[in-house]
């Protein structure tokens, strides 16, 4: 038997807690579908120093453990499993989780981004034994060893000056000769002396048997290949929606992310779907940025919910 909701949220982080928090304020008892990873990428941050309102800083795990208690106290029931499958066809919609049938007059998604990985058979075969892209979680293994970044943003940035913390060099590779890590984070890596930079190039392997020896790159311009020696591997080349259960439900742009053709509302292409946070982010990507849009997401379904039901 499926159940009956009047507002379901999917997904959680910093825009499904917020949605979860105005919405449980507005009396809606939402119903938040928060996913096994639940709380979203600031899980696996250290150091949150932008989110404003914690002149300190404050570590992303405990920031999402504040905001899901303030959901929760305004009466949030959490269902801390993965939404496998939508109907958003006809209303109400139907979400499912698993076996379980769940009925919704209107839906919020935050499902956010997952981690980018290169695609390297050799990468998934030596996912944790040497390959990682979590640096505050797995950097401390690496205590006294080489370690390799990939990447050329602000995540790389910020993966390797962490991994300084443990590493005796760090050595951050980039296919190209610019970056889009910001000015600040960039120099901050570059006056690090245990870092080092390797442009123009691209991996062609990770190397060992049972735990990372090293990683063999060409160069992009000359097509010399050549060994870098390492016991740690990170890969730090961005996100991507978390939207696959989605697909044929609603629009989505190229890259899969959902898409709002009524900005500045939340509203998707789907009438009584609304969508929040990295899912729908390709810009700015920020906790705070995703925390105000699910506040608007929030909003704009309870104004919706109210025109139809008076
Ligand atoms: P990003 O800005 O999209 O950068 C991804 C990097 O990885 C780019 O340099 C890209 O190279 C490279 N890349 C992508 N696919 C690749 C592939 N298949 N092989 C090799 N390299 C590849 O992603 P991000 O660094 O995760 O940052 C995302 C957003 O989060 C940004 O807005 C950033 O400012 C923000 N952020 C902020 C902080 C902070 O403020 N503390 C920390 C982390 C992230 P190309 O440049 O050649 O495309």
């Amino acid at each position: 038997m499926a159940t009956s909701e009047k507002l379901v949220i999917i997904g959680s982080g910093p825009a499904g807690y917020t949605a979860a928090i105005y919405a449980a304020r507005a009396a809606l008892k939402p119903l938040c579908i928060e996913g096994y990873a639940s709380g979203g990428l600031l899980m696996l941050t250290s150091e949150v120093e932008n989110f404003p309102g914690f002149p300190e800083g404050i570590q992303g795990p405990e920031l999402m453990g504040h905001f899901r208690k303030q959901a929760e106290r305004f009466g949030t029931r959490f269902i801390s499993k993965d939404a496998t499958k939508v109907d958003f066809s006809k209303r109400p919609f139907r979400i499912w989780v698993g076996q379980e049938e769940i009925h919704a007059d209107a839906v919020i998604v935050t499902t956010g981004a997952a981690t980018k990985w290169l695609g390297l058979e050799s990468e998934s075969r030596l996912l944790g034994k040497g390959v990682s892209s979590c640096a505050t979680c797995d950097g401390a293994f690496f205590k006294g060893a080489k370690i390799i970044v990939v990447g050329g943003g602000d995540s790389a940035m910020e993966e390797a000056t962490f991994l300084t913390k443990f590493a005796s060099e760090v050595t951050i590779l980039h296919r190209r000769e610019e970056f889009r890590a910001s000015k600040i984070m960039l120099e901050r890596a570059q006056k690090n002396p245990k870092i080092k930079f390797l442009l123009n190039v691209d991996v062609e392997e990770i190397l060992g048997d049972n735990s990372v020896t090293g990683a063999r790159v060409r160069n992009a311009k000359t097509g010399e290949t050549q060994v870098l020696p390492c016991e740690g591997f990170f890969v730090a080349i961005g996100h991507e929606p978390n939207t696959k259960f989605l697909k044929d439900q609603m629009h989505l742009d190229e890259k899969g992310y959902v898409t709002l053709p009524k900005r500045p509302t939340t509203a998707t292409s789907v009438e009584g779907v609304f969508a929040a946070g990295d899912v729908q982010d390709v810009i700015y990507r920020q906790a705070i940025t995703a925390a105000a849009s699910g506040c608007s997401a929030a909003m704009d379904a309870e104004r919706w919910l109210e025109a139809q039901h008076g």
